[in-house]
């Protein structure tokens, strides 16, 4: 028989998304009536349909590889230089950051990079993730070994936990101790927060002070609206030489279904070996594609590049332009029953206090049982979140405006 993976075995049982789903599962069963009234806005997925740009270059794509003539096979293993060149130029060098081509690596999505750049990195690393936290940061390095057992609270030995907490306006500061690697997320999932330019440039520093790499998943930057707040990290000197960046199509274009994003990885960025030779990752990353990978489907990076074209630009910020209004309908709601509320300015997550003694999980069940809408209790992203709840923006306009009206029925 062949042994296992037993780092897998130290996961949470109860992973908050099948947990909740358990929840809504029994609800629904129980009271069949209200399930037909129940809205979601848990899970961070988009609801409403493609670009028209995106649209029209997938079936262009679909109608080139069936002819003999524009037919393609395996394309480069990093992503075809049509779109690498893209995104370089309209997301970087366009707003005067300097990134090549070469830097740019498309993928699947940035959930899966998450879990993908622990390929190219060691063991040894002493990692840092906000708290609350996207999960996928922490699970990727329980699988690949890197924590210790779970605690009770469901965090785990051997992670340096960073509280983001109303006190620091969820902007975490860099910690008193050494890691060797920082996962930073910004506008970030779930909180809503973003980071100041001198905020972030506190990180490089500390980055730059302890030869640590920084992790920075911007997949939200597009949903910015404040001008003074960064959209990359590489929008901060210093940042070319400590941070590797992950960027999707998901939010910006809703592409969850599609499936498309892409890491920026400078060559300046560097790593080092056990006798402490200094080497730059590029080379690494660049061969962990290679081996591992034949890229995206030719469609959907034709899709992607679309998205870049003036229409597809419009189309996108009519999409953005969607949610955040959602969102400030839904922040409303949640001021105007006396909540404190976070988020859902720069961010298509409203981050809400639950009315005093109510725990994250009891303010779920309240609002599943009261008024049939599913949210994200804060705690299931780690223990600081306990007392919050995450709204989702995702959703149509007339879902957004019946949450709202059934969140000021709580009282
Ligand atoms: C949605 C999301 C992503 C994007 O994931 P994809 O795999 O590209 O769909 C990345 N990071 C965070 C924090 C997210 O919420």
């Amino acid at each position: 028989m062949a042994y296992l993976n037993e780092n897998y075995l130290k996961l949470q049982a109860g992973y908050l998304f099948p947990e909740i789903a358990r929840r809504v599962r029994e609800f629904c069963e129980k009271n069949p009536d209200a399930a037909k009234r129940l809205i979601r806005c848990g899970i961070g997925d988009v609801t409403e349909p493609l670009p028209q740009a995106a649209i029209n270059a997938i079936k262009l794509a679909a109608d080139e590889l069936g002819r003999r003539e524009t037919f393609r096979g395996y394309g480069p293993e990093q992503g075809y230089e049509f779109l690498r060149s893209a995104i370089a130029q309209k997301d970087f060098r366009d707003r005067k950051i300097d990134i090549a081509d070469d830097e740019i690596f498309v993928s699947d999505g940035s959930k899966c990079d998450c879990g993908f750049v622990l390929d190219i990195l060691g063991d040894q690393n002493k990692i840092a993730v906000p708290d609350p936290v996207y999960p996928v940061y922490v699970d990727t390095n329980v699988m690949a070994g890197h924590t210790g057992a779970p605690r009770k609270d469901g965090s785990y030995e051997g992670i340096v936990y960073l509280p983001a907490t109303a006190e620091n306006n969820f902007v975490p500061e860099p910690p008193k101790e050494h890691v060797d690697l920082i996962y930073l997320c910004f506008p970030n999932n779930p909180t809503g927060a973003v980071a100041s330019r001198e905020q972030l440039a506190r990180w490089i520093d500390y980055a730059r002070q302890h030869d640590a790499l920084i992790l920075f998943d911007a997949a939200y930057e597009a949903y910015i609206s404040d001008p003074k707040i960064p959209h990359s990290i590489f929008e901060l000197d210093g940042a070319r030489e400590c941070a590797m960046e992950f960027r999707s199509f998901s939010k910006i274009g809703g592409f969850t279904g599609v499936r498309c994003g892409f890491t920026v990885l400078p060559k300046s960025v560097m790593g080092k070996t056990d006798s402490g030779k200094k080497l730059s990752l590029h080379p690494l990353w660049h061969r962990r594609w290679s081996t591992k990978s034949n890229s995206v489907s030719y469609p959907v990076q034709r899709a992607a590049e679309a998205l870049y074209s003036d229409e597809g630009r419009k189309q996108c910020r009519t999409l953005i332009d969607h949610y955040m209004s959602n969102a400030k309908i839904l922040y409303k709601a949640c001021e105007e029953i006396g909540l404190k509320v976070f988020g859902g300015q720069n961010a298509p997550y409203v981050w809400v206090s639950t009315p005093t003694g109510l725990t994250s999980w009891q303010m779920f069940d309240r609002m599943l049982n009261e008024i049939n809408v599913v949210i994200t209790p804060g705690a299931g992203f780690g223990a600081q979140g306990e007392g919050y709840f995450r709204v989702s923006a995702f959703n149509s306009r007339e879902n957004a405006e019946e949450v709202a009206r059934r969140i000021k029925t709580l009282g």
